[in-house]
């Protein structure tokens, strides 16, 4: 197959410490544009200001990675699959759930690939532990997910607008992971979302999920975590616990850890490969169902305002 000629667009902190080092690094994936509105460059790549720009001006793509925050995403999807575009989705797919049913249709539509990239799948202790757990009698999961916005997240003013997500920008990765790993479904029965006083969107929440059979499903999202950092998904089984810590990458059974190296990103664009060249289309909405629910759901509490 010849390499896919890719264009990113909005090039900001997960383009430059994931994308461009993943599509270097894969003979699949030839880097042909940039699309930025701050003229971000890379070295004999040529950028243009907008979408439009690009295909009324650029070289020729097969393939667009959408790299903005979420509330654009869905104008770009569209423009790009009516121009017979691949389209990779940096997580949540969208800023709604609809959003993305909705570019499904369209992908099918233009036979073109739309992939729901989920990079917390693709941690290095998530495929052992799904196969652990499915075949075990689960009794309970703790979800603990609290990370230092100010360290993460400095100056992006997006995620707490509406759409933003806030903590469950970093909190809808735990749940991508839990939906992969935990062999049933699960759904929300309640929760209390902090928000700050000058922000649309939650600095914290504290969610209740089950299962069909009443397994209960604890999740804790902290967005002002100092000091020690906590990206855990802790499993109770009849058979012994399985812990996930360091947001996956590493899995601790029977007391024994074990961590491989970071193969995130990687992964996700050798699945975005198989994809195109399979002509299908993968995008599971499920983390993002659950976070929409929360916010259907949830108890909305006003807290100290938040400043950068
Ligand atoms: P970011 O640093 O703020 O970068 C987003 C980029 O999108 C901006 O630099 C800008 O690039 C472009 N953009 C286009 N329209 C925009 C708008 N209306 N407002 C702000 N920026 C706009 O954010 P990020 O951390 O890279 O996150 C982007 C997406 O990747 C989010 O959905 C996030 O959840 C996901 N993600 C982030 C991380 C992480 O560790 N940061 C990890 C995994 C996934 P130009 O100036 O080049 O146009």
């Amino acid at each position: 197959m010849a390499a896919i000629r890719l264009a990113i667009v909005g090039v900001g902190k997960i383009a430059r410490d994931q994308h461009l080092p993943a599509i270097a690094a894969d003979p699949r994936f030839e880097l042909a544009a940039l699309v930025s509105r701050s003229d971000a460059h890379a070295d004999g790549v040529p950028t243009f200001p907008t979408l439009d720009a690009l295909l009324a001006d650029g070289p020729p793509v097969d393939a667009v990675a959408l790299c903005t925050p979420p509330q654009v995403r869905y104008d770009l999807a569209h423009q790009a699959l009516r121009a017979g575009l691949h389209v990779f989705l940096e997580k949540p797919p969208g800023a709604t759930v609809a959003e993305v049913a909705a570019l499904q249709a369209e992908a099918d539509a233009a036979g073109r690939t739309l992939f729901a990239s989920w990079h917390s799948r693709f941690a290095a202790g998530v495929e052992r532990a799904e196969a652990w757990l499915a075949d075990k009698t689960i009794t309970g999961v703790t979800i603990t997910w609290r990370e230092d916005v100010r360290v993460w997240h400095p100056g992006q003013h997006w995620i707490w607008q509406a759409g933003g997500l806030g903590v469950f920008d970093p909190g809808i990765n735990a749940l991508s992971i839990a939906t992969q790993i935990l062999p049933w479904q699960f759904f929300l029965t309640e929760a209390v979302l902090e928000r700050p006083a000058n922000c649309a969107s939650p600095i914290a929440a504290r969610i209740t999920f089950r299962s069909g059979d009443g397994v209960p499903v604890e999740a804790d999202f902290d967005f002002r975590q100092t000091g020690p950092q906590s990206w855990d998904i802790a499993v109770e089984t009849e058979a012994g616990p399985l812990l996930l810590r360091e947001g996956g990458a590493v899995l601790v059974l029977d007391g024994q850890e074990s961590r491989a190296p970071d193969r995130e990103y990687p992964g996700l664009y050798a699945r975005f490969a198989e994809l195109v060249e399979a002509g299908r289309s993968e995008a599971d909405v499920r983390p993002l169902q659950l976070v929409a629910d929360a916010f259907l759901r949830g108890e909305i509490r006003t807290v100290e305002e938040f400043h950068d």
